[in-house]
């Protein structure tokens, strides 16, 4: 038979166990709460890390490195195009192959100077570096994939056929950096529309193509 102080230690015991348990409910939820704030607020994070100018064989650039919380980006920068309306932008990716083994099994390095000529024809444009070797699939995903694009693939389905996304890139870290620039609007120097759709939803105005834009990617 349970005695009355018994009783009621079980009963405080009870109490003291859930209150204990509905403060680390409450804890968990604010701790969640806390996190989706945050990750929110720093999804279109960018910062500036550094400055400088770059002599090319192009013309002379402002260098800018930008940090998103994940990878640096670069951003090459010439005349004045904060506040301009149809900027010259390449959205150009890292290529191993081509930009230090001169390779001659892709255009990367051509379709680069082709940018470069452009934009300083125009004497204002952008250029943005992005570290998404092998269409944002790694360097091993290229490797892989070269079997099946010397097979007759093209590149695309070379991808695929190696086991990986036909085109992982990401360009959110783009469109932050074009609105830290605040660059009006872009005319793109590519003929992938998938790209400029991509720019697009994420909601930087297109000016239509450049009249030469014809063999960029
Ligand atoms: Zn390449």
């Amino acid at each position: 038979m349970i005695k009355k102080g018994e009783y009621l230690t079980g009963y405080s015991k009870m109490l003291k166990c859930f209150t204990l348990w509905t403060n680390v409910f409450i804890n968990i939820n604010f701790v969640q709460m806390k996190h989706e704030a945050l990750t929110k607020k720093y999804a279109n994070m960018i910062h500036k890390l550094a400055e400088g100018a770059l002599k090319t064989r192009f013309g002379t650039y402002r260098e800018i490195l930008y940090y998103d919380g994940q990878k640096e980006t670069i951003a090459m920068v010439m005349g004045n195009p904060e506040g301009q309306n149809e900027v010259l932008c390449r959205i150009h990716s890292s290529c191993i192959y081509g930009h230090v083994f001169n390779s001659v099994e892709c255009d990367c390095r051509q379709q680069m100077e082709a940018a470069q000529q452009q934009i300083q024809q125009a004497g204002c444009g952008i250029i943005i570096l992005m570290e998404q070797e092998g269409k944002g699939n790694g360097h091993l995903a290229l490797m892989k994939s070269q079997a099946y694009k010397k097979a007759g693939m093209k590149q695309s389905a070379a991808y695929v056929a190696a086991g990986y996304a036909e085109d992982a890139r990401d360009f959110k870290a783009a469109a932050k950096i074009l609105k830290d620039l605040d660059v009006k609007s872009v005319s793109l120097i590519t003929d992938n529309p998938l790209k400029a759709k991509t720019l697009e939803d994420l909601g930087i105005p297109l000016a239509p193509y450049p009249a030469s834009n014809t063999s960029a990617s």
